[in-house]
């Protein structure tokens, strides 16, 4: 296929097409890469029209069920949607969290909603790359809503958070802070913040565990002067404030739309993820350099054996690596 047919199919809003597309953005090939890049260069005028939202929380706090009935609820809107996924445990065990099992089956089901995997193979940030890419596509296919899933593990919520307008954490009630990994880091990327099973004999605990993590937020300095972090409860099984979370998801882009700041914000992303790429780049192409390779191991040796300061190690790796 060539690019304008790759183009025109996603233009036009062909499942298929666009399905060829992201298997072209996702290919480890060369040549495959060349042509990625034209096709997302052609379509880069008729991107950024969705309205992209990162969904992040450890396994088993309800991300499947919560997207599922959201995405149900946006599709009945009539608004196009689409669910994309980073999984680092892709990349790092060569298993998945997020792929294994059925998941989202009223979405999945549905032939207005478009549901991804995340790429199988490669690095996290080669994932994110991918991830962007699509979701580059997925806009110029005219999706209105693009909702990025990941799990909490490694630098995956980062790597999302880079990457959306609006970032969710889901948590649990009662789970313990470590049990949920919650890091200050990911409070700090949230821009909203779920409880998620607020219901039966869980909906109390669940309110409490609204009001700590609120009290948690107040120590913290904002992400954004324009706005606070929020925190709600919601029930994806008896479907109880899933609507209130999504007028807050619209609340939050108003906001930022109104200060100027989400243009912003997509700028220095763009911005990010060059530099992001550049130095993963840099660092890959430093480990190949022949005159490092060669003497890699023997400055290893000297820097464990305390002969060398890892500063002049460091020093004479970039001095072999631009010398030639
Ligand atoms: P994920 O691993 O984060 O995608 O979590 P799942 O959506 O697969 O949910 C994990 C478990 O929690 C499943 O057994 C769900 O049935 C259950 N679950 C999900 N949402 C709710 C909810 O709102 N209330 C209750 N009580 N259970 C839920």
């Amino acid at each position: 296929m060539s690019v304008e047919e790759y183009a025109e199919g996603v233009l036009s809003g062909d499942r298929t097409a666009l399905g060829r597309a992201i298997t072209l953005v996702e290919s480890h090939r060369e040549d495959d890469w060349q042509l990625a890049q034209e096709l997302l260069t052609r379509l880069l005028p008729k991107t950024g029209g969705a309205h992209r939202v990162g969904i992040s929380g450890v396994p088993g706090v309800g991300k499947s069920t919560f997207i599922d009935s959201l995405g149900v609820r946006l599709l009945d809107k009539e608004l196009r949607v689409a669910v994309l996924a980073v999984d680092p445990s892709s990349s790092l065990s060569g298993g998945s969290i997020l792929g294994d099992k059925t998941r989202m089956e009223r979405l999945a089901s549905d032939p207005r909603a478009f549901i991804r995997p995340s790429p199988t193979s490669g690095s996290l940030g080669g994932v994110g790359r991918k991830t962007r890419e699509t979701l580059l596509l997925c806009e110029a296919a005219g999706f209105d809503v693009v909702l990025v899933e990941t799990v909490g593990v490694g630098q995956s919520e980062t790597v999302v958070a880079e990457m959306v307008d609006c970032f969710l954490v889901l948590l649990l009630a009662g789970a313990g802070d470590e049990l949920q990994g919650i890091k200050r880091g990911i409070l700090e990327l949230a821009d909203i913040l779920a409880v998620t099973k607020a219901d039966g004999e869980n909906r109390a605990p669940a309110e409490r565990a609204r009001a700590e993590f609120e009290g948690a937020l107040h120590f913290m300095r904002p992400a954004s002067e324009h706005w606070t972090p929020r925190v709600v409860t919601c029930s994806a099984l008896e479907e109880r404030g899933i609507d209130e979370l999504w007028e807050l998801v619209r609340e939050h882009r108003q906001v930022l739309e109104k200060a100027g700041e989400l243009e912003a914000r997509r700028r220095r992303q763009q911005l990010r993820w060059m530099w992001s790429t550049v130095e993963e780049g840099l660092l890959q192409r430093l480990r190949h350099h022949p005159a490092v390779r060669e003497q890699l191991d023997d400055l290893q040796s000297q820097v464990t054996a305390g002969q060398l300061t890892p500063t002049l190690a460091a020093r004479r790796l970039l001095d072999l690596f631009s010398e030639s």
